[in-house]
């Protein structure tokens, strides 16, 4: 295989994007060598420049759940783009995609449209602080909820001690009101509203964590939250920009039957277009103008095009089927990665929900932050170029999660096992 064509554009882009990429996990930083640049996707697969073929378990990190191109999809785009591709002012087709959310996600009356899942969680919590009139938000360490100031704030290890900025340009003001504790750690969070009794506007949640690679919520982690939550009238607000939509026609809400107060959303809902979107029930979106005193507003919100692709997506998305199989493909793969990683006496923890699943490379089960970032990130760079060597992509960090979809078959799972089996022994 070679990656000539691939290594050259990298060294070109160098020289006028940052790091020669627009997000930075696509640098390749976390596993070395030059990132691929990628020509085209057809279902479970994607080519790059120099032609090399991949089965792709990026799925550009998260949206695509129907595979690269879904001819409906394609089509839906085509034809909203015939039409134009912005109004600035309303379509049609935005009550659709918003009733189509609706009936996914029963804990939203009324919805927002937004451009990206940064914007949506960023809208979501000014919300919740006009709604509550406090400031302080509880987040949980290794969640990420886009780049947004105040929501990338790192905490130091132990509970409750004071928020340090987690990027440069931070001001430690404006992460002076956000809290980190550590996930599925229910007492972490009442100890949070003792100490911060009546200052706490909401808690902020990836109620199945996605971005420190895929970590499951312990027991009845979500019910005690929400059940805390409630009797201290602080808002609930599960970002699912990356779990909608990815275990079933709903949300890690439906699954686990848990409604918050307010619900974040993005990637999916947007079949491969910039969207994101924030909904709550009426009494809480109301406080958003035109008809409330909380701003946000966006030239491109509720865009045509993307409407059209989150449309045709999340219609396909509602056959039953579809998740029976995307579920079922992903469990084989899970079961496979446990059996080579026991016969080879290889320390993998596998997490799955629905179409998402983490190979950890670690000794222990991992349940937070803390014992995500013990895994091995040497043996999973190793894993990594060995993979793309035998023609499987899967995401470039330890903690990314993998994304499955309905164009993934059982025998793309036997091959990326065959895979793994030669990472193993090499
Ligand atoms: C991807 C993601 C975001 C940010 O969405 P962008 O569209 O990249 O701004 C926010 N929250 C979660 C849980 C995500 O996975």
């Amino acid at each position: 295989m070679s990656y000539e064509k691939s290594k050259a554009l990298f060294e070109k882009a160098s020289n006028h994007l940052v790091g020669g990429v627009n997000s930075p996990v696509r640098a390749f930083k976390s596993v070395g060598g030059t990132p691929l640049f990628i020509d085209k996707g057809e279902g479970a697969y994607i080519t790059d420049a120099d032609n090399n073929r991949y089965i792709d378990f990026v799925g550009s990190y998260g949206p695509l759940i129907l595979g690269h191109n879904n001819p409906i999809v394609h089509e839906a785009i085509v034809k909203a783009l015939e039409k134009g591709t912005t109004f600035g002012a309303s379509t049609e087709n935005e009550i659709v995609l918003a009733e189509l959310v609706k009936e996914a996600f029963p804990s939203i009356e009324k919805v927002r449209f937004v451009n990206s899942g940064t914007e949506a969680v960023m809208s979501a919590v000014r919300l919740a602080r006009a709604f509550t009139k406090r400031n302080k938000i509880i987040k949980f360490a290794g969640c990420y909820h886009g780049h947004s100031d105040f929501l990338l704030a790192a905490a130091g290890s132990g509970l409750l001690t004071l928020s340090l900025p987690g990027s440069a340009g931070v001001p430690e003001t404006v992460v002076a009101d956000t809290i980190i504790v550590p996930y599925n750690d229910i007492n972490a969070v009442a100890q949070a509203f003792e100490k911060y009794k009546n200052e706490i506007a909401a808690v902020l949640i990836e109620p199945v964590p996605g971005n420190m690679g895929l970590v499951l919520p312990e027991n009845d982690f979500l019910q005690k939250l929400r059940e805390l939550t409630s009797a201290n009238n602080i808002l609930l607000i599960f970002d699912e920009v990356m779990s909608g939509f990815r275990q079933c026609f709903g949300g890690a809400q439906t699954y686990y039957n848990i409604n918050p107060d307010i619900t974040c959303l993005g990637k999916i809902i947007g079949g491969g277009m910039p969207v994101g979107a924030y909904g709550a029930r009426a009494e809480i979106m109301d406080m958003v103008a035109p008809l409330g005193p909380v701003y946000q507003a966006g030239t491109l919100s509720g865009n045509p095009i993307a409407m059209a692709a989150g449309i045709a997506t999340l219609r396909l998305l509602k056959d039953k089927n579809i998740y029976k199989h995307i579920n079922s493909v992903t469990a084989l793969l899970a079961d496979g990665i446990r059996n080579i990683a026991q016969e080879n006496h290889i320390k993998i923890q596998v997490a799955v929900f629905g179409s998402m699943i983490t190979p950890f490379f670690n000794d222990h089960k991992v349940t937070d932050y803390e014992t995500a970032i013990k895994s091995d990130t040497e043996k999973f760079a190793r894993f990594f170029w060995t993979l793309i060597h035998n023609g499987i992509y899967p995401p470039p960090s330890q903690f990314e999660t993998w994304f499955v979809s309905a164009q993934h078959t059982e025998a793309d799972v036997q091959t990326t096992l065959k895979a793994f089996q030669s990472a193993v022994n090499s």
